[in-house]
């Protein structure tokens, strides 16, 4: 990797940085570093800090005009496109509430092409998905998407930018190791269905390692079927299916719930909330899915070398998150986590332009 390549990742990923500490990280010189930074003058801002001693040492940014990233979410209930500059201000965006005849590989695609349309100008873009990625392939139940190719259907190579595909929740996963500044991050994603990333920083010198975890199919027992055609997977044991269930007194099953999920929104709303009307009925209603919820993060915890978990989704709340915290350190000796409630509206996006201003520094601007 270039020094250039290391420099300005370095600095995205700590904001601010000494010059001096980032000369020792880097192992070079100062007259070399003076020579870098001269070759990286449009992308880096050079502060001087105010000292009462000697030359006042100097601090490095990322500048403002450096760059412009175009991050796109895609969710089940909109689709939000954001122009962020290198800051991570905002500097446009669009959204577009998706309805039911949008659920589908060219409805998606669609709706993904008029979204990219209203944007130009911008350096690199990435798009992240509600769903699973391999490779730049999305499958995703809740978007109706089957092997959708968004690279080839949008032809996103014709834009002259580098893009990045991703799952949404790795692009939390990515904004909660930058903000926190943890190496390793654990984000569990909880609502009607559960899914999970495991992100884990490498500093400059290899790949940043992101690991979706099926976590909603896990094997949980019981003889619910599935909707990925296992039985008693994690999901159908604890989700907010089960609290549903539980609320109505009724026999749900699982598969159908899933494709009609619309006509139950306003029950997932109400027992969404009861917490804050009704702690004692709620504690009763998600008792199983917290029991269930707390062994399997308590061992992912130990299988993963982790010691805090972040709590996002629709059902996610931080009445939840302490539920959670509470119980899992009850269960074993060797549990010992935090679970915290991650409230950031835009984490996706953030993430994404994250993901995006790495690619474009490790593709473009340092080659
Ligand atoms: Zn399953």
């Amino acid at each position: 990797m270039k020094n250039e390549t290391k420099i300005l990742l370095h600095i995205v990923r700590e904001k601010k940085i000494r010059r001096k500490d980032l000369e020792a990280i880097i192992s070079v010189t100062p007259s070399t570093m003076t020579y870098l930074l001269d070759k990286l003058r449009d992308y880096i801002d050079v502060e001087e800090e105010a000292s009462t001693l000697g030359k006042p040492p100097q601090v490095l940014s990322i500048a403002k005009k450096a760059w412009k990233i175009l991050a796109i979410n895609v969710g089940r209930e909109k689709v939000r496109a954001v122009l962020y500059n290198a800051k991570g201000e905002e500097l446009e965006s669009f959204e577009h509430r998706v309805k039911k005849e949008d659920l589908s590989n060219e409805g998606i695609n669609d709706v993904l092409k008029k979204t990219i349309e209203k944007f130009y100008d911008y350096d690199s873009i990435g798009i992240a998905f509600s769903g699973t990625i391999n490779g730049e392939i999305v499958d995703s139940k809740i978007l109706f998407l089957e092997g959708y190719d968004p690279v080839k259907s949008l032809q996103l190579k014709s834009l002259g930018v580098p893009y990045i595909i991703i799952s949404d929740v790795e692009a939390i996963a990515a904004y909660e190791s930058k903000t926190t500044g943890k190496s390793k991050v654990l984000v569990l994603n909880y609502g009607t269905g559960i899914g999970a990333c495991y992100y884990e920083y490498h500093a400059l010198f290899s790949r940043d390692e992101f690991k979706t975890i099926p976590f909603g199919h896990l094997y949980a027992g019981g003889n619910e079927k599935c909707y990925c055609g296992n039985v008693g997977c994690l999901e159908t044991v604890a989700s907010d299916y089960v609290i549903v269930k539980n609320y109505q007194n009724t026999n749900l099953n699982f598969i159908d719930f899933i494709n009609r999920e619309e006509e139950y929104w306003k029950t997932l709303k109400l027992v969404r909330s009861l917490h804050k009307t009704d702690q004692k009925m709620a504690s009763e209603l998600y008792k199983e899915v917290i029991n269930h919820l707390a062994m399997y993060l308590g061992n992912t915890s130990i299988l993963l070398g982790i010691n805090e978990i972040t709590l996002y989704g629709e059902g996610a709340s931080s009445w939840l998150a302490a539920q959670l915290e509470e119980k899992i350190n009850h269960l074993a000796r060797n549990f010992s986590v935090s679970v915290k409630y991650g409230n950031v509206s835009d984490a996706v996006e953030r993430g994404i332009s994250l993901e995006a201003a790495i690619n474009l520094i490790k593709r473009k601007l340092t080659r």
